[in-house]
């Protein structure tokens, strides 16, 4: 089971409780979308997730594992972030390589699974390039590559698409659904694009004030928007 639960988790910075009491439930093997205002704590809370930002409050569980006191490598997640973070001097391989340094992985194997991530998400060809003879969509690629190689159970993607331009975000809005599909595993994905949200999510949480607002499949966030913030982000007429 790789489903995510956090309960009554709090984040305060200084005085601001940027998460107040927030419940998420991640089904096992869903592509569970988080959208929300730009402000609201989506990133705050993958960072919580993945161990990189201490709660303040609220328990976290991966699957059956209450893992608020594991450090970030010991969790079963692997996190893509907005602005990729690559790493300009090394190569394309050495970067997704950077995914298992930690483990110890022996060279063989690794090499292995550099390859086959490589070859699913089409970067065979590029594996002795630097990132910045890459466009933006192999960039991305290239970060996917290095989350999917440690094979967690968990992808917790944080606005992923934002940097690229509209047609490229449209192929990799359909190459991320059928990644899902292929992986089996369960992923969270951060948007603030309610259209994007829609699209791809089979579970929508809506997020505001620090709270969930609604979490349901799209279709019902549409048919029955839980308040009048959620019918006005998804852009009903109130
Ligand atoms: P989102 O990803 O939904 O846009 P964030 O989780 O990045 O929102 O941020 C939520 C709020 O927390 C914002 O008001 C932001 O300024 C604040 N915040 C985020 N990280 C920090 C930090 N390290 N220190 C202080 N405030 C922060
Ligand atoms: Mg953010």
């Amino acid at each position: 089971m790789a489903r995510v639960v956090l309960r009554g988790i709090a984040k305060m910075f200084g005085r601001d409780a940027v998460l107040d009491g927030l419940d998420l439930y991640v089904p096992d093997g869903s592509f569970t979308v988080l959208v929300g205002p730009s402000g609201c704590g989506k990133s705050t809370t993958l960072r919580i997730i993945a161990g990189l930002e201490k709660e303040t409050r609220g328990e976290i569980w991966i699957g059956d594992e209450k893992v608020n006191d594991l450090p970030p490598g010991k969790r079963d997640v692997a996190m893509v972030f907005q602005n990729y973070a690559l790493y300009p001097t090394m190569t394309v391989r050495e970067n997704i390589e950077f995914g298992l340094k930690n483990r110890k992985v022996p060279r063989a194997e690794r090499r292995r699974l550099i390859n086959e991530v490589a070859e699913i998400v089409g970067l065979a060809d590029c594996l002795d390039r630097k990132p910045g003879s890459l466009s933006g969509g192999q960039r991305q690629r290239v970060a996917l590559a290095r989350a999917m190689v440690k094979k967690p159970r968990v992808f917790l993607m944080d606005e992923p698409l934002s940097n690229l331009d509209a047609a490229m975000r449209h192929q990799m809005r359909e190459e991320l659904k059928q990644l899902h599909r292929r992986l089996g595993a369960t992923f969270l994905y951060v948007t603030h694009d309610q259209v994007e949200a829609l699209s791809m999510g089979d579970q929508i949480v809506v997020m505001q004030g620090g709270k969930v607002q609604q979490a349901a499949p799209p279709t019902e966030i549409y048919r029955c928007p839980a308040n009048l913030f959620v019918a006005r982000f998804i852009g009903m007429p109130a």
